[in-house]
């Protein structure tokens, strides 16, 4: 049997796992990542992609003045985009610069009241006219639109180049040939695997281990014993429509509750053709809808947002999803990921693509403080495990569309 030593042991490669790879790697960590799917195919690839700096939560009255790490996570990702940060994101694709956020004419002032506190201004102006996104400059639109700083990225590409930038350290496992050891204390003394085929099984030692699985989490914590820590999972339902003249649009329509009424945001399918992708309160109340009832009211949507656009001949489907993330009295607070320490685990969820700079660097700190420096020499001979598969965009997926 082949023995390893290594500082870290990932498991999970959606965002959280492949960000902090590439982080704990940056740093001088010997780290693995271990996923047992595809990767990015749990929520990351469900995901509509926006980096968002907590805007939209000004809308609920959660955002304060303290909720620096969300609001700085578009300049981190553009810094990284550009091949600044300590993650190089060079390669991935950007869908749009910016998001919006509009309000049909009745809730403007209700839209203007939140944007105009001093807090906000320089993160978020009104654009009028030509500015506006495409489908909010036909003269009928009688709203107001606003321009936030957020970007939106294509999550494949995303989940393609940091697998890429670290590919001799991902390894595909299955539930069934991957064993944690670990003792009363719930520390992961080591992590047993066996090789299909009459291959060497390996003994993995980790010094720490980041449970990075998103909803896989459960099992996880089951296996290493952590039966107190609790997770939850948000249901929602969310619509995608598919037709040739759609033009791109990525924004929230704000409504009269403290939630984006819906959320749009505009991919492209192998076959050139545009797709929107429908979130917001429309997937969050359509969880108790089926798919023909959820299309229907996400067509009434539409045909009253755009009474001017003619969506007819577009071919629709859903998509139920569920987002995991820890259990809570009360709502997440918005603005930082979940990391905890718990025997030689990191239990993490981060709740929001967007906060996975935010979720690493709490995994390291968590680290520091356990005295984990990088020690392990780094290993050059590849173990005997496959490369997982990067799981294909959404919109791509034979069926679902
Ligand atoms: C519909 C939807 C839209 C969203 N839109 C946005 C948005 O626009 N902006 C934003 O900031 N956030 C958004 N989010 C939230 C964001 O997608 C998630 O917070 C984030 O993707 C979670 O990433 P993760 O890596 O923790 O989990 P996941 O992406 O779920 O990845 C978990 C991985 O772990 C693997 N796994 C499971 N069990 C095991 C195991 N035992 N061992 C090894 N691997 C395992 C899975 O196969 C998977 O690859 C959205 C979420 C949803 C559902």
């Amino acid at each position: 049997m082949r023995t390893l030593d290594t500082d870290v042991v990932i498991f999970g490669g959606g965002i959280a796992g492949l960000w902090t790879l590439n982080h704990l790697r940056h740093l001088g960590y010997e780290a693995l990542l271990l996923e047992t799917g595809r990767l990015g195919d749990g929520q990351t690839l469900r995901s509509q992609g926006i980096i968002h700096g907590g805007m939209k939560y000004a809308l609920s009255g959660i955002l304060n003045a303290e909720a620096e790490a969300i609001a700085g996570m578009p300049e981190r990702w553009r810094r990284a985009l550009r091949g600044e940060g300590e993650v190089d994101l060079r390669g991935v694709r950007v869908l749009s610069d910016h998001h919006y956020m509009w309000s049909q004419s009745g809730l403007a002032s209700r839209i203007t009241t939140f944007f105009g506190s001093k807090m906000l201004r320089g993160r978020i102006a009104q654009v009028e006219g030509q500015d506006r996104p495409l489908p909010l400059q036909n003269p009928a639109f009688k709203g107001s639109v606003y321009r936030l700083d957020d970007i939106v990225l294509d999550t494949h590409s995303l989940i393609e180049t940091l697998a890429q930038r670290q590919k001799a350290r991902i390894y595909h496992i299955s539930r069934h040939n991957c064993h944690i050891e670990a003792d009363d204390q719930h520390r992961t003394r080591a992590v047993f695997i066996t090789t299909t085929g009459g291959g060497e099984a390996l003994r993995i030692h980790p010094r720490a281990v980041v449970l990075a699985a998103g909803a896989g989490n459960r099992a996880l914590l089951d296996d290493i014993g952590l039966t107190q820590q609790r997770m939850q999972l948000r249901p929602l339902h969310m619509v995608l429509m598919k037709h040739p003249q759609l033009p791109p649009l990525y924004a929230h329509c704000v409504g009269t509750s403290s939630k984006p009424r819906i959320t749009i945001t505009t991919h492209t399918c192998a076959d050139g053709q545009p797709v929107w992708y429908l979130g917001g309160e429309l997937a969050e109340s359509g969880v108790e809808r089926d798919s023909r009832v959820q299309i229907e009211v996400a067509q009434k949507e539409l045909n009253e947002l755009f009474p001017w656009m003619n969506f007819r001949g577009a071919q629709w489907t859903t998509l139920r999803v569920d987002r995991a993330e820890p259990q809570q009295e009360q709502l997440v607070k918005p603005d930082h990921a979940y990391a905890s320490w718990a025997g030689n685990n990191i239990i993490c969820w981060p709740t929001k693509l967007a906060l996975a700079p935010n979720l690493a660097e709490q995994v390291s700190a968590l680290l520091q403080t356990q005295h984990i420096e990088p020690l392990t020499p780094h290993w050059e001979e590849p173990l005997p495990l496959l490369f997982p598969e990067v799981a294909p965009p959404l919109w791509d997926r034979q069926g679902e569309l």
